[in-house]
């Protein structure tokens, strides 16, 4: 089923400019009033217009650092006041946006653990009902698209229409370099169902430390996101939270200034041309493909009426992983990825298994 969303684009609220990134920069936490006007001045001087801090943090243990609480809104305020920047926290609970509120906070955002969970999801969209304040919602902390999307239409329906979302990564016990999975392939489902949605990649939470951020970014970049929130710290090895993966606002920008930004399109001519005729090659090759899939299809049925009549078992492993293994090699002499060869086949075999159980029970 398809959840219509009613969103304004974040192009539309009125303070990010393009061209890409959009960028919402600041400390992980809001530490002492000096740390952030002093973190606000390094991002400003070099045109940042939305800050963020962390007021109120969630912490896997108790007894860590949880944030300064409603003092740190003041300092916000001073942000605003003296840089004229907008400026960002993230809420989990009806209390905190009464305060966001109250202080004059721009823009929220939601974390991770909370848009996984709907009961808080629906008290935060409850406290915002009647405002129009734009909200950014951290993908769930696990891989669960509809939560998000969930987490989306709860706001949604309490009228907030300046909707957007932080890509940050997903836990999971795999051994990779980075703190959090990219899983980049559920924020491209998530963009493409919902192309008007503010879509910004958190690339510190994902990357959990700097050297990677780069490259994250990049990547970020690269799929088409329309903006970046970094951690940015005046002097991150000594802060309180998340030390290891902020960057000095002077090292955000060579990060910025470092990126390589493509066109989401084009409107010259020949471009244009060019990619309509070779989109219409991928097409004829789609159908091939298609036809032939049918095809295979139907031999396969023929091969489970042939098993049945001799009263042979459908699955023969056997044969299967010398199919596939031969695939593999044959793919990779015309240079297709072992990875992108197995998955196919095993799909494919997948629907062989289906179609000839089909004919077995067809009796
Ligand atoms: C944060 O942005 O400081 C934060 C806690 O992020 P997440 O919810 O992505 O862990
Ligand atoms: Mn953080």
């Amino acid at each position: 089923m398809a959840h219509e969303l009613d969103i304004i684009p974040g192009t539309e609220w009125g303070f990010f400019t393009l061209p890409r990134p959009m960028c919402i920069a600041g400390p992980c936490s809001a530490e002492t009033e000096e740390q952030v006007m002093e973190t606000a001045k390094g991002l400003n001087a070099f045109g940042i217009h939305v800050f963020r801090a962390g007021i109120w943090k969630p912490r896997t243990h108790p007894g860590s650092f949880e944030g300064v609480g409603t003092p740190g809104l003041k300092w916000l305020k001073k942000v605003k006041e003296t840089y004229g920047m907008k400026v960002c926290t993230e809420v989990a609970s009806e209390k905190h946006v009464l305060e966001c509120i109250k202080y004059g906070v721009d823009v929220i955002w939601i974390g991770a653990r909370t848009s996984a969970n709907p009961f808080l999801m629906q008290e935060i969209a409850d406290a915002l009902e009647g405002t129009d304040i734009p909200v950014l919602v951290k993908n769930p902390v696990n891989p669960d698209l509809d939560l998000w999307i969930g987490a989306l239409e709860r706001l949604n329906r309490a009228g907030l229409r300046k909707l957007g979302v932080i890509h940050r990564g997903f836990s999971t016990s795999a051994p990779i370099p980075y703190r959090n999975d990219p899983g980049w392939k559920i924020a491209i489902e998530l963009r493409t169902r919902y192309p008007k949605l503010a879509f910004f990649a958190d690339p510190s939470h994902m990357a959990g430390d700097r050297k990677y951020l780069l490259e994250l970014s990049q990547r970020a970049m690269d799929l088409g996101l329309d903006g970046l929130m970094v951690e940015s710290h005046c002097d991150p090895s000594c802060a309180w939270s998340d030390a290891k993966q902020q960057l000095t606002p002077h090292d955000l920008q060579t990060l910025l200034e470092s990126l390589v930004i493509r066109d989401n399109t084009s409107e010259n001519e020949a471009y244009k041309e060019g990619i309509d005729a070779l989109r219409t090659r991928i097409d004829v090759l789609d159908e091939n493909l298609i036809k032939l899939l049918a095809d295979r299809c139907k031999v396969s049925g023929q091969i489970g009426q042939y098993k049945k009549d001799h009263n042979v078992a459908i699955l023969q492993a056997g044969r299967w992983e010398q199919v596939l293994s031969d695939m593999i090699e044959k793919g990779k002499a015309l240079g297709l990825s072992e990875e992108c060869v197995s998955a196919i086949m095993n799909a494919i075999h997948d629907e062989s298994v289906r179609v000839q159980n089909r004919v077995l029970e067809g009796d």
